[in-house]
């Protein structure tokens, strides 16, 4: 908002007059150049000049108020979150007034008597978590984790550890299916502390809460913890004002062409807007929440289902209100060209400087890895001595380390934080995951011998960040 021709070609390093014949080319007129450009004009033309663009949103001068979570449900396949989700979605006081939400939304809202509500993401799993924050969308602001009382800690309770740990979102833990004869959790909970989870019976304060989906016993706990938890963050919105919102699922209806659901985060969504959701555009024809009833508007954290985009979004794509259907048009058709040269460009070769539309510039440079090894001591090894590359200029994160071959889940992760992978002693990834990598411009390190993993890690820093080393 407010950046003059100047400030951006200060900001993107290009010059005044190649940025004021872009400006001409997509149909803007400036009369000066130190006339403030419109957020929206300002992004196409930073867009056009071949710079990724994120923006920052400002919450100045308007009402800030408490809001609702959003909780998305992880764990172990078969260690109940399809159930757990189910099981809290019949807890919910409109849904049973509505006599049931017969819509999938892929979001739901649990609310409460004490007038408090959740909003709950549908999709379980990582997959779906790691796709939306691989596209910068940060909706989630709780994480329950599921681990079956009987099966305890497992391969994919660790990658939601990781997962959830990477994304900066805390962890609820719900140990499942207490009902049953073998049910141990006790057990569970010492295997969490294990894998380094600081739970609240043993002084952490990871609040832990036993239920059974199945018996529906337990739920009004994790409710109350997720609420808790939520209080502890002190979770709070700007509600007047244009909406910032993402899409979580979108899906193609025969009536009524592209449908998609949306989470507020900031702000108003309100029918009759102009949007540009990720490099899609249109104008919200009809604003449904999750009863299907029509309404005017959305406040944040409220999933609705919006009508009439021109084309179908992806989850995790962003939401922006504009101010006129042209405006709408040339955001739309400036992404679409944008994403089209990204993705050449990362077949080709891959780094893309990303400008923020702020302040703020990072000081240290972080290089997020995954470690996979053949067995636990190789593990160990590996992550100590990427962590001795450490210094006041690169910060090695190691999100997730685990013992086998690198799986289509590690690749998500690195995508949705920008890790790269490290083999070490492990067989070369099958060429699906390969490629899946190749795609998302993930590197893959293939390693037998330290020395050579940690020369080429080198490397990549003295890329990332030049002048270190
Ligand atoms: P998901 O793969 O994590 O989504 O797991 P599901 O929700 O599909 O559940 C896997 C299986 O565990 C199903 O057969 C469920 O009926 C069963 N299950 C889920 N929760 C419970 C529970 O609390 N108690 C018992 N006994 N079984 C459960």
């Amino acid at each position: 908002e407010g950046m003059t021709i100047v400030e951006l070609a200060k900001r993107t390093g290009e010059s005044i007059s190649s940025l004021q014949s872009i400006l001409v080319n997509v149909g803007e007129k400036v009369d000066s150049e130190f006339d403030p450009l419109s957020i929206d004009v300002a992004e196409l033309v930073a867009m056009e000049a071949g710079i990724n663009v994120r923006r920052l949103h400002s919450s100045e001068g308007s009402e800030i108020l408490p809001r609702p979570p959003v909780v998305t449900v992880m764990g172990h396949v078969d260690h109940g979150k399809t159930s757990l989700l189910d099981a809290l979605r019949q807890t919910s006081v409109a849904a049973r007034e509505a006599g049931g939400i017969t819509q999938h939304l892929g979001a739901f809202v649990v609310s409460m008597q004490s007038g408090a509500s959740i909003t709950f993401l549908d999709t379980p799993g990582h997959a779906a978590f790691s796709a939306m924050r691989a596209r910068g969308a940060a909706v989630t602001d709780i994480v329950v984790l599921v681990v079956a009382a009987d099966d305890g800690v497992m391969p994919q309770t660790l990658e939601a550890m990781s997962h959830a740990k990477a994304a900066k979102v805390p962890i609820v833990v719900a140990i499942n299916k207490c009902d049953k004869p073998a049910a141990n959790a006790e057990r569970v909970k010492l295997q969490l502390a294990s894998e380094g989870l600081l739970l609240e019976d043993m002084g952490g304060d990871i609040q832990v809460v036993e239920v059974s989906a199945l018996k529906k016993t337990g739920l009004d706990n994790l409710e109350e913890c997720l609420l808790l938890q939520a209080e502890m963050m002190d979770l709070k919105s700007r509600i007047d004002g244009p909406a910032q919102a993402y899409v979580v699922e979108a899906r193609l209806d025969r009536g009524r062409g592209p449908l998609a659901t949306a989470i507020v985060k900031a702000g108003t969504l309100e029918c009759g807007q102009h949007v540009v959701v990720g490099s899609e555009w249109g104008r919200i024809r009809a604003i449904r929440d999750m009863v299907g009833k029509l309404t005017e508007h959305a406040r944040p954290a409220m999933p609705v289902e919006i009508e009439g985009l021109k084309g179908l979004p992806m989850a995790g794509d962003d939401i922006i209100v504009v101010e006129s259907e042209d405006r709408a048009r040339m955001l739309s058709a400036g992404r679409k060209r944008k994403f089209e040269k990204d993705r050449l460009n990362k077949i080709s070769e891959g780094r893309t400087e990303v400008l923020e539309l702020s302040e703020e510039v990072p000081e240290r440079v972080e290089m997020p890895m995954i470690v996979k090894a053949d067995v636990q001591g190789t593990v160990q090894a590996v992550t100590d001595a990427l962590k001795s590359l450490n210094s006041p200029q690169v910060f090695v994160n190691v999100v997730h380390v685990g013992v086998g071959p690198i799986s289509q889940s590690d690749v998500d992760l690195a995508q949705a934080c920008g890790a790269c992978i490290v083999g070490f002693n492990v067989k070369t990834p099958p060429s699906c995951i390969s490629v899946a990598a190749t795609r998302a411009s993930i590197k893959i390190l293939l390693h037998r011998v330290i020395y050579h993993l940690l020369e080429d890690i080198g490397n990549l820093i003295v890329d990332k960040a030049p002048g270190t080393s």
